[in-house]
């Protein structure tokens, strides 16, 4: 049994932490937010008083905020203060590559051990422990880490030292949102071309084409029942946070000069899609979006 702090209790962390109690687990949580605390206390999460609070005393303290600056005020804000010497700090929301490192060197000097941790798999994979973890830091870390990776997740892959969990996570998402981005332009085209969705689906899964985007994230209704363009495109993943993602990975792509231009323009598309009515959306909507901007005669 660990004794884990678990901070920010959203629609991510509350169910990862009652996946690690369910593990056996001795687990406290914190969240600034008095709707979360309500939430998780219905759901049998034992609240500390503070975030402090929470990072006191305990073996490891997990972070899943919304974005790096909160890991990085929260870090220096007194959590690292608050807990014992050589307590693991394990950081799972998506942040930079640089703010991991940079979280990672404040835990480091303050006398702790840090690994970066984010994941993919969404709210879905949170609830049923089937999250994907893509884990920075160093060996011994990853080790101890392991089995409370494990009780929340099903795909555990360290990718190498610190932030570069983190870069396999923008690295992948930056692929999701050019091919996402892809297959919908195909629909559209084909269908200006008078090719019905399902010849098109049963061509393109089988062939090379053939990717997550169109297999599973269909843009179009029918092919795949369980795609989000079935329900109106409830996510799923929500444009807000593909959009959120890809800012992660420009500043990644500028940070090293990388010739990236396809992530360049799926970040510049998705900025728009998320500043309409992308944001609450799934990100595979963006065929709405094609569709309204393509040319109107034909
Ligand atoms: P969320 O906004 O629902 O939850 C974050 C929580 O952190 C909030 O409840 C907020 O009050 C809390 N918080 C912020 N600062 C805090 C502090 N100092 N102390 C305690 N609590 C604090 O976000 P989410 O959807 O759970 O996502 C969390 C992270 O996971 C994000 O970085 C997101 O990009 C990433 N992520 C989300 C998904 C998804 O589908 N939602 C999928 C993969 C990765």
């Amino acid at each position: 049994m660990t004794r884990i702090g678990f901070l920010g209790l959203g629609h991510m962390g509350m169910p990862m932490a009652v996946n690690l109690m369910k593990a056996g687990h001795d687990v406290r949580g914190f969240d600034l937010v008095p709707a979360a605390i309500e939430a998780a206390l219905a759901a049998g999460i034992p609240i500390a008083e503070s975030a402090a609070d929470a990072a006191a005393g305990v073996d490891v303290v997990i972070t899943m905020f919304p974005a790096g600056k909160h890991v990085i005020e929260a870090y220096q804000g007194g959590l690292l203060a608050a807990a014992r010497p050589d307590t693991l700090f394990i950081e799972s929301s998506t942040i930079a590559v640089e703010e991991a490192q940079t979280a990672h060197a404040l835990a480091v000097a303050a006398g702790h051990r840090n690994i970066d941790a984010p994941v993919s798999g969404g709210v879905v994979g949170a609830e049923n422990g089937t999250l994907a973890f893509m884990v920075g830091g160093s060996e011994e870390d990853f080790a101890t880490a392991l089995p409370l990776l494990e009780a929340m997740g099903k795909r555990i892959v360290h990718c190498g030292g610190p932030g570069l969990g983190q870069a396999a996570k923008v690295c992948n998402n930056m692929i999701l949102a050019v091919s996402q981005i892809a297959v919908a332009e195909a629909f559209v085209l084909g269908e200006r071309l008078g090719l019905e969705h399902q010849a098109l689906f049963d061509v393109v899964s089988q062939a090379s084409g053939q990717c997550w985007s169109i297999t599973t994230n269909c843009p179009v209704p029918g092919p795949v029942p369980t795609s989000p363009a079935n329900r109106d495109y409830q996510p799923g993943f929500a444009g807000a946070l593909m959009a959120k993602d890809l800012g992660l990975a420009l500043q990644a792509i500028e940070g090293t000069g990388t010739d990236a231009r396809m992530g360049m323009l799926a970040q510049q598309i998705y900025a728009t899609f998320a500043a309409g009515d992308g944001a609450g959306r799934d990100f595979s909507g963006i065929i709405t979006d094609i569709r309204d901007t393509s040319s109107a005669d034909l």
